[in-house]
């Protein structure tokens, strides 16, 4: 009510202090409390000063999000490798194990491709169109973690003959700055051996001790090993003209593709950002082996109205390195499947023995008509690789890669 009182005060202050006219006073003090009147009955206290209202934020459907639901949803009966189902022939190992790897290095051997072996080759592969983007939800398909194990890490260039990563630095003086840092490391961890060394000695008599200090030996020893390798491979790249160069070169495109990659940019000084940027180069496919994905899953929706989980697409060189320190499946091949861009592999943790018998079927279905190579996975998956031409490649590039 208070509010009414200055309202009234204010009408008054008003008339006394400009008005003269007494008719044009009668007129605004009636505006006035026709105010206070509106104030008194239709408006409710600390409407007038308090904040907008808080509108209910509905939140926005994620149509990923409910994709994967269905995915997962509990189907009340086995699943997975709990339920029970019959392998196929053609989705089950050769008695030669080895030539299910022999027929897909045959095929690639066969179209001629290029093995991406970074971020930045992935990059180039894209740019000239071999290979085509995935949507993480397709109409029929949800890509399941497909580029998952990628890190937060910089990009890095992956050297194919050392097998080793190498930071693509901004400038010369900023690779001066790491190879001192490197130099300083390398000192310290020389000391740490020495003194180890010397514990070693005194501790002539303590067994115990003696095995410790030992193992923290060789570990020392190991991570020094490491570090002068990580010091002189970076030389070898940065104080070559040439390979500088290609390093920052290769930094430019990959930076450049991030900034406009579609519709979005990615910040690369961002953790976060990065890794994202890492997970959508993971996921493109080859056409071929796309149009084969999406016939299957569309197949598969129509009959169990669920989105295809597919789980791994391309991989570079230096990405399927890094899933074959954790994923025994990830073969450690010449040209591992993924990284021709035709594999791609479906996800049957959450499948009833229904689902899991429908899809070996039309799988085996491909595989007897040449169209693909396939196997059923230990560990969920159902690898599937698409031969580009439809057709198997040549039999004696395939005894070729037996070493026949
Ligand atoms: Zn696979």
């Amino acid at each position: 009510m208070s509010r009414c009182i200055i309202y009234a005060q204010m009408a008054m202050r008003l008339d006394e202090i400009i008005l003269s006219d007494r008719k044009t006073r009668v007129t605004l003090s009636f505006c006035f409390l026709a105010l206070l009147a509106v104030t008194i009955f239709f408006i409710k206290p600390g409407q007038i000063f308090a904040p907008a209202p808080i509108v209910e934020v509905i939140p926005k459907a994620d149509p990923w999000k409910e994709a994967a639901d269905r995915v997962a949803e509990d189907r009340g009966e086995p699943i997975g490798r709990d339920a029970r189902v019959v392998v196929p022939p053609e989705l089950r190992h050769y008695s030669d194990r080895r030539r299910f790897l022999a027929v897909q290095s045959a095929e690639c051997e066969e179209q001629k491709y290029e093995i991406p072996h970074d971020y930045a080759a992935l990059i180039d592969l894209v740019r000239r169109g071999q290979l085509i983007e995935m949507e993480p939800l397709g109409a029929d398909y949800i890509l399941y973690g497909a580029g998952e194990s990628a890190t937060e890490d910089m990009i890095t260039h992956f050297d194919r003959a050392s097998g080793e990563d190498i930071p693509l630095l901004e400038s010369r003086d900023e690779y001066e700055n790491e190879h001192n840092r490197l130099v300083e490391s390398i000192g310290e961890q020389k000391q740490a051996v020495i003194d180890l060394q010397l514990q070693l000695r005194r501790a002539a008599k303590d067994r115990a001790l003696r095995k410790a200090l030992a193992t923290q030996l060789a570990d020392a020893r190991l991570s020094l090993e490491k570090t002068v390798k990580k010091a002189d491979t970076l030389a070898f790249f940065y104080k070559d003209p040439h390979r500088l160069r290609a390093l920052m070169a290769e930094r430019e495109l990959i930076y450049e593709f991030a900034s406009q990659f579609g519709d979005k940019s990615y910040d690369l000084s961002d953790p976060t950002e990065r890794r994202q940027f890492k997970i959508r180069l993971l996921s493109f496919l080859r056409p071929e082996a796309s149009k084969v994905l999406i016939e299957v899953a569309r197949a598969y929706n129509a009959q169990f109205a669920r989105p295809l989980p597919v789980t791994s697409l391309v991989r570079s060189e230096q990405y399927q390195r890094l899933l074959g320190e954790t994923n025994p499946n990830a073969a450690r091949t010449a040209a591992p499947p993924h990284t021709t861009g035709l594999a791609f592999d479906v996800y049957y943790r959450y499948m009833t023995a229904a689902e899991q018998d429908w899809l070996m079927r039309e799988v085996a279905q491909l595989k007897s008509k040449g169209r693909v190579e396939a196997l059923r996975e230990t560990r969920d998956h159902i690898h599937v690789f698409v031969f580009a031409d439809s057709r198997p490649p040549d039999e004696r590039l395939i005894q070729k890669a037996l070493g026949k």
